[in-house]
């Protein structure tokens, strides 16, 4: 089982999000990550097969500080586990962290191929981060444009989500 931790805060996020995801190891995980909207208000994700340590260990001296962002720990269920597969997943400087099920991911990914969305990974998590891109376009908000994403998805899921356009909000 997965975890997921948000953090939204005037002083950098990076240590709650790490400390929430230390929180949350004893459910088992396969891999670990972290996206920061940073100082710069630029979307900076790293991530890892492995622990959270050594997620620690890959973003040290990497000055990773921001006042929003997400992290994960990803328990496989469509991709294997790899950093590749690993969450945060991202659009065009939106990023996403999933827990669950998408029952109708390989529909949604057609369409978004077809769109002109390239992927990344093989995990059904990433069709989400396109398909908030894809509603954004017509959306008044990132919140909205979540909302409207959400109405396309089957399946039992929770989302975190932040954009770098939205610097402060976490959806
Ligand atoms: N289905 C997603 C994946 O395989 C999320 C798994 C989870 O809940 O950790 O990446």
């Amino acid at each position: 089982m997965c975890g997921i931790v948000g953090a939204v805060a005037q002083r950098n996020v990076y240590p709650i999000l790490i400390e929430g995801l230390k929180r949350l190891e004893y459910r088992g995980y396969d891999s670990a990550g972290i996206a920061i909207i940073d100082t710069k208000d630029c979307l900076a994700i790293r991530k890892t097969l492995g622990k959270v340590a050594a997620l620690e260990k890959l973003s040290a001296g990497m000055d990773l500080r921001g006042n929003s962002g997400i992290a994960h720990t990803r328990w496989a269920t469509h991709g294997e586990p790899s950093t590749a597969n690993a969450h945060p997943h991202q659009s065009n400087g939106i990023a996403i962290v999933h827990n669950g099920i998408i029952e109708n991911h390989e529909n949604l990914r057609d369409e978004l191929i077809r769109e002109g969305y390239n992927f990344l990974s093989e995990t059904d998590s990433e069709v989400i981060a396109h398909l908030i891109h894809s509603s954004l376009k017509i959306s008044h908000s990132l919140c909205d444009a979540v909302i409207s994403a959400t109405t396309k998805l089957k399946g039992a899921f929770a989302l975190a989500v932040v954009s770098q356009e939205h610097p402060g909000i976490l959806v």
